[in-house]
């Protein structure tokens, strides 16, 4: 071995030289390298808000990846006492999860909706913008979310809203542990799920106790518990009590006006499967100071708006999982080699590869649509009812998708997806959650049938909007005329309401994929989801399937 060769071993590992190997996948631009989420903010309204989009795509693709890999690798600690035994019931974050709350408030994630209230497609732009957040890390994205959906709930007590909007709009973070009032920005968390019963709030057993008088605006006192309560050191919850006249809406806030640390004892953190930046906690009210939001007993009816809008975040936080994965996937396939080809040219990877893009655009383009739904509701009656029905549909759907595609991609990468330097792998834990919480499957599809039973409007804008392709393609033709049929028949319809929901959402993906105009898209969509030629794994489209044009369009070379 001669000297030049002695150095260059030096420069390698001592038995091989490492290829075969992917570069990885950073920096890249999150926003300008997919076009389907380019084409659905276009479609859907949201055009006009791009700037901002396409600005935190840049940022989200550049430091803020590897802050959420810091932020998940530093779990949150609690301090529930000071070194004197005083009760201070903190949350100590890594400064990572802090650049991130801050890039995501600064961005406007939690209020670029309602700051741009008066124009149509706010809440599109703010869809994309959730959607990209999502992606550097999904933990923080839990308290940003219940910010943006508490918004319509604080309204409803005029006096509330007139203190706490100004800084829950506000575009500052300020993580200090101060009364909120003291604070240039406040987030808010949400406090529902109780031991006993979490889709079932009606059973909530904590009580809340009149200070004086009575009624909405009024000081209470709440005594219970909950089980589930993530970021405890949001400056306010919105929470759910049984007073004398039923289960009401409260906002308890984190310190009481006098300054002191409200009676809200952290038990201890959740130690959870995935979504380890975010920390989830179980807490106690031990006569926590809190004001009632809404009418007296209708707790339920006040807070649905925050449910219904952070039903909406897990929807884009699953198409975003989904296409985080998908970029990692087509990456890893186009640098790596097997069997004398790179994996992307193996025609069984190619069909794998190219059922994921499909999906993933499928995901977003009905997200996308739920957005613009949403953002239309106070305009238009119709849309606001397509809004109550399609939110629980396409939740169920693309929700119970993101742990199978997860999965799928995962494998892509053979045995460097199952390793924790890969992002797959936190992928693959988070993917779950978003199915469980705010009402896990059944819920979902249970919310389907109690919206078509109690507000037939919802049924309409339901059948208008598949209606809306008729003879775009014969599969979807006839999966519609078969929905109608099969809706209209109620025997045993809750028994079979998942694989109804799990039609209609196909049914819902496929019409929007025809509207939209991509004919290579729709047509292979229609022939694998709905002509009934599909396998039960990804990887099973026909082999006339235009492959290497979805795989460039989901990611350009
Ligand atoms: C990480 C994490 C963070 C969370 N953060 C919060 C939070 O901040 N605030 C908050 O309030 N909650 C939070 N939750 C709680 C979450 O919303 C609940 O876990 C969820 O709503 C389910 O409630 P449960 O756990 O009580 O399950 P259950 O209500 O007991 O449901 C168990 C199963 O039964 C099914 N089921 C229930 N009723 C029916 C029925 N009638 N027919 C058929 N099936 C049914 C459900 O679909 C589910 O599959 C969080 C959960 C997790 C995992």
């Amino acid at each position: 071995m001669n000297a030049a060769e002695r150095s260059s071993l030096a420069e390698r590992f001592y038995t091989h030289r490492v290829d075969n190997q992917p570069p990885p996948l950073v920096p890249y631009d999150p926003y300008d390298t997919d076009l389907p989420l380019r084409e659905a903010l276009a479609r859907e309204g949201g055009a006009w808000g791009e700037r901002e989009v396409a600005a935190y795509g840049k940022q989200i693709g550049g430091e803020l990846m590897e802050a959420g890999r810091l932020a998940n690798e530093n779990k949150p600690k609690l301090r529930q006492f000071d070194a004197y035994g005083q009760r201070i019931d903190e949350v100590e974050f890594h400064p990572a999860y802090h650049q991130l709350m801050a890039a995501s408030v600064r961005h406007g994630v939690p209020s670029f909706a309602w700051r741009h209230a008066d124009r149509s497609g706010a809440h599109v732009a703010r869809a994309a913008l959730s959607y990209l957040d999502y992606m550097a890390d999904q933990g923080h994205c839990c308290p940003v979310t219940m910010t943006y959906a508490s918004v319509p709930v604080i309204r409803q007590q005029p006096e509330l809203a007139a203190a706490w909007l100004p800084r829950i709009l506000s575009t500052d973070y300020d993580p200090r542990c101060l009364p909120a009032w003291e604070k240039t920005g406040n987030t808010i968390g949400m406090g529902m799920t109780e031991k006993q019963g979490g889709s079932d709030v009606r059973s909530n057993t904590t009580k809340a106790y009149p200070v004086g008088s009575r009624g909405p605006g009024k000081l209470y006192e709440l005594v219970g518990h909950k089980w589930f309560y993530s970021a405890p050191m949001c400056d306010a919850h919105l929470v759910l009590a049984q007073t004398d006249g039923g289960l009401s809406c409260f906002l308890l806030p984190r310190y009481t006006p006098d300054g002191v640390l409200n009676a809200v004892r952290i038990q201890r953190l959740k130690d959870k499967l995935g979504d380890w930046s975010n920390a989830s906690s179980e807490v106690e009210f031990c006569g926590a100071a809190a004001w009632m939001v809404g009418e007296e007993g209708r707790g339920v009816a006040t807070i649905l708006e925050m449910v219904s809008l952070t039903r909406q975040d897990c929807l884009i936080g699953s198409a975003s999982l989904m296409r985080q994965a998908l970029a990692q996937a087509l990456h890893h396939a186009r640098h790596r080699s097997a069997f004398g080809k790179r994996l992307v040219e193996q025609p069984l990877m190619k069909n794998v590869l190219a059922d994921l893009a499909l999906e993933s655009e499928a995901a977003v383009a009905l997200t996308m649509r739920v957005a613009r739904a949403v953002d239309s509701s106070p305009r238009d009656a119709a849309e606001r009812a397509f809004a109550r029905i399609a939110t629980a549909i396409a939740k169920y759907w693309v929700c119970k998708r993101a742990p199978a595609f997860v999965n799928e991609a995962q494998e892509c990468l053979g045995g460097a997806g199952y390793v924790e330097e890969s992002v797959l792998a936190r992928l693959y834990r988070q993917a779950p959650l978003n199915s469980i919480w705010e009402g896990c499957g059944n819920i979902q599809c249970l919310d389907v049938l109690r919206a078509l039973s109690r507000e037939p409007a919802t049924r309409d804008a339901l059948f208008a909007e598949l209606g809306m392709a008729a003879g775009g393609h014969p599969a979807l033709d006839a999966a519609v005329a078969r929905l109608a049929a099969d809706y209209a028949d109620t025997d045993s319809l809750e028994s079979r309401c998942r694989a109804l929901v799990e039609r209609t959402a196909l049914a819902l993906q496929a019409v929007l994929l025809v509207r939209a105009g991509n004919q290579a898209v729709a047509a292979a969509f229609c022939e694998s989801r709905l002509a009934g030629a599909y396998g039960m794994a990804f990887g099973t489209l026909p082999p006339t399937a235009p492959m290497d044009a979805l795989i460039e369009r989901a990611l350009p070379a």
